[in-house]
């Protein structure tokens, strides 16, 4: 469990600002020259989600924060491509994350090259952009312009600027979810250098999974020069079973065609009490 030292990026960040944390300490070691992320159009109050380049860490405060709603954050790497930038972080739900390896892995050439950080974040679904009008202005009356923030915990909150909280139940939401997110066997973005996420029983910490050397390596670095603190992911009991439980049901989506040794050990849905399995798993 991890969280930004400084407080902007902490505050600016949708959990504990550790995505923005590391990007920011990447660019100031010069690891990286920018980071595809992304931003939100305008002047915020679209809420409509746009890929782009965080090249200073005021461009990356910019574009901190989550949006549930889908942005292609690959996409930008035209521009870096334009501008000359060569050493580039991907940060991405998990199917963005896996764009890389599978790049590397089939030889897609010179596009694949200049990616050397890979930043996951954990990812049950991403929503239509319809879902504001069709569902949270028609029935509860909240208009995007007036949101301030929003997170998926269990439910989906939304904030407000007139200060007011609002719980929407997310089974009501579920006629909004991207048709590709239904079937992504990906949660945890296993891909990634590190993987990041927001489950836990703490709104301000991120869970971070680190998976490769490279990721273990800016880790340790960052938490030495005191640029994040953290703390044993077992101090959150909550997190740990989240985390199982919800890779467990993305993985169960496994297609059988597929190779089965990225399946092993994936237990069957519990059998409902008529003994048929649950419709959606
Ligand atoms: C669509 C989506 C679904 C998610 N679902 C879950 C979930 O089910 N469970 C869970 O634990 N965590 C989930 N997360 C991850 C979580 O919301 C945080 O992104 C993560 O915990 C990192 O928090 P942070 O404070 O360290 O990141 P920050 O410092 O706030 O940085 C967040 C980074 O994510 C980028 N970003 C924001 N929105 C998008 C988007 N729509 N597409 C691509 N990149 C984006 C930002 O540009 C920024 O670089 C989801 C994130 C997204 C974007």
């Amino acid at each position: 469990m991890v969280r930004a030292a400084d407080e902007q990026t902490h505050k600016r960040g949708q959990d504990g600002g550790f995505v923005g944390a590391m990007l920011i300490w990447l660019l100031k070691h010069d690891y990286i020259d920018a980071a595809l992320t992304s931003f939100v159009e305008g002047d915020g109050s679209s809420w409509k989600a746009l890929p782009g380049l965080a090249r200073t860490p005021e461009e990356v405060l910019a574009s901190s924060g989550s949006r549930y709603t889908y942005s292609a954050n690959t996409l930008a790497i035209r521009d870096a491509e334009k501008e000359g930038l060569k050493r580039i972080a991907l940060v991405g739900m998990s199917c963005q994350s896996s764009a890389l390896p599978i790049m590397w892995k089939r030889k897609a050439g010179k596009i694949g090259k200049p990616f050397l950080f890979n930043i996951g974040l954990l990812c049950s679904k991403t929503f239509d952009d319809a879902i504001f009008e069709e569902l949270f202005l028609a029935k509860y009356g909240l208009k995007k312009e007036e949101m301030v923030k929003m997170n998926i915990k269990g439910v989906f909150q939304i904030w407000m600027r007139d200060g007011s909280y609002h719980e929407i139940d997310l089974k009501e939401c579920h006629k909004w979810t991207r048709e590709g997110c239904k079937m992504c066997p990906d949660f945890a973005a296993e891909h990634a250098d590190i993987s990041t996420g927001g489950i836990g029983e703490d709104n301000d910490w991120t869970l971070c999974v680190v998976r490769t050397e490279l990721g273990e390596e800016v880790m340790t670095r960052m938490i030495k020069d005191g640029s994040i603190i953290a703390r044993p992911a077992e101090t959150d009991a909550t997190a740990m079973k989240l985390l199982r439980l919800l890779s467990i049901v993305s993985r169960r989506r496994w297609p059988e065609f597929a190779n089965k040794a990225v399946s092993v050990g994936v237990p069957p849905p519990k059998k409902k009490a008529d003994g048929t399995l649950p419709a959606a798993h």
